[in-house]
């Protein structure tokens, strides 16, 4: 059979990497389709893990609206559709390419797997438009796997018959673990070597991250506020990998420039972004992904979100929701700041065997 696995962006090929070589190992003829929501940041995780699309849609275009993009991806892949027999698509999470291509294929006949299903906040608006990528994509598929029972708890409630649904794990602490060893193993770069240069890592490192569309404007406003303080009052030193979204960029180079112990730098290769977060004491972000990788190294994550869809980091202690509230951001990190890093050996998240699960569920059953 012909599986064809679809990814847009950098926290989908991260995710999907340990399935596509986990697919390729199997009898099943597998492709890759990358859609280039992401461009620069898809390819530098494509390079790290050496995978090489079959297809390349390339529709990354400097502001380009959701409904471009989406009716880009829908012309794209349907040719890919009609040149080839596909039985089944891949897809990931809550992207506009997810949600899209579950839409093409249903059209066509094309059997669904939604890789990290069941994710929810039920609310619209946050985070906007992941909350309804997701919600649209879990409609349209066939098969749903799981990251967690919360998330297996929701599809059956929405009405998915549990024999579609598998629990897995997030397919993150599989690639997390591949890259884990490969930092083991003694790893270098230049950014490394620059960061050694200006980043004292004998003080507390902050490791900052944000790229939400429901904090453009204020929200940005408030937590870059917050980084101030937190650089003036704390004898710490803050990394910023600034995403290359023009709202973000705006506000965080105008208000955190000049300060000495504020790092703002590219975003980051994956393998170095990780390197980051072992060192890390702490973490301020909205990242999904952030959240899941984490508590693998007992660093606590402040969710500058109202709501978050991984509550159980939240249950377990790992990560606090802190949204973009100045004085909560900075109360929190002078809190976390005075303690050591959460138990290490917790991570809610996953085992790092999900994609090993997800190709055993079609091995064993007729589809
Ligand atoms: N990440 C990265 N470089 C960076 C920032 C993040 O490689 O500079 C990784 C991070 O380890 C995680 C993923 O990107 O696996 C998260 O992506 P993002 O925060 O963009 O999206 P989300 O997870 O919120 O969908």
């Amino acid at each position: 059979k012909n599986v064809l696995i679809c990814i847009g962006t950098r926290p989908e090929a991260i995710k999907m990497a340990p399935v596509y070589f986990q697919f390729l190992k199997s009898d099943y003829n597998t492709k890759l389709c990358v859609t280039a929501q992401h461009r620069g940041l898809l390819d530098q995780v494509l390079d790290f893990f050496k995978m090489k699309p079959d297809f390349d849609l390339d529709l990354m275009t400097p502001n380009q609206t959701l409904n471009k993009l989406s009716s880009r991806i829908l012309e794209g892949i349907d040719k890919i559709f009609t040149e080839n027999k596909i039985d089944l698509v891949l897809v990931h999470g809550d992207t506009t390419t997810s949600s899209v291509i579950a839409l093409a294929a249903f059209n066509r006949k094309i059997k669904v797997a939604h890789v990290e299903a069941g994710l929810r906040t039920y609310n619209k608006q946050s985070p906007f438009p992941e909350e309804m990528n997701r919600q649209l994509t879990g409609r349209l598929a066939d098969f749903h796997f799981a990251p967690g029972e919360t998330a297996s708890l929701n599809l059956k409630k929405e009405g998915v018959a549990s024999n579609n649904i598998l629990v897995t794990g997030n397919t993150v602490i599989d690639a997390l673990k591949t890259t884990s060893a490969i930092l083991d193993q003694g790893f270098k770069n230049t950014v490394i070597q620059d960061l050694k240069e200006k980043v004292n890592f004998n003080k507390k490192i902050i490791l900052v991250t944000g790229h939400r569309r429901e904090n453009f404007g204020e929200g940005f406003e408030s937590i870059c506020n917050a980084l101030v303080r937190i650089a003036k009052e704390n004898d710490v030193e803050l990394i910023f990998p600034v995403h290359l979204n023009p709202n973000v960029q705006e506000v965080v180079y105008k208000r955190l420039s000049n300060l000495p112990n504020v790092h703002l730098i590219a975003p980051l290769d994956y393998p170095t972004f990780i390197w980051i977060m072992k060192k890390s004491h702490l973490i301020i972000s909205d990242s999904g992904g952030v959240q899941e990788e984490a508590p693998t190294f007992g660093v606590p994550v402040l969710v500058t979100r109202t709501v978050t869809e991984r509550q159980e980091g939240v249950t377990a202690g790992c990560s606090f929701l802190v949204g973009t509230n100045e004085v909560l951001i900075v109360e929190k990190t002078k809190e976390l700041l005075s303690k050591s890093k959460v138990n290490k050996s917790i991570n809610p998240y996953g085992e790092g065997d999900a994609s090993r699960k997800i190709v055993d569920f079609f091995k064993n059953r007729t589809w």
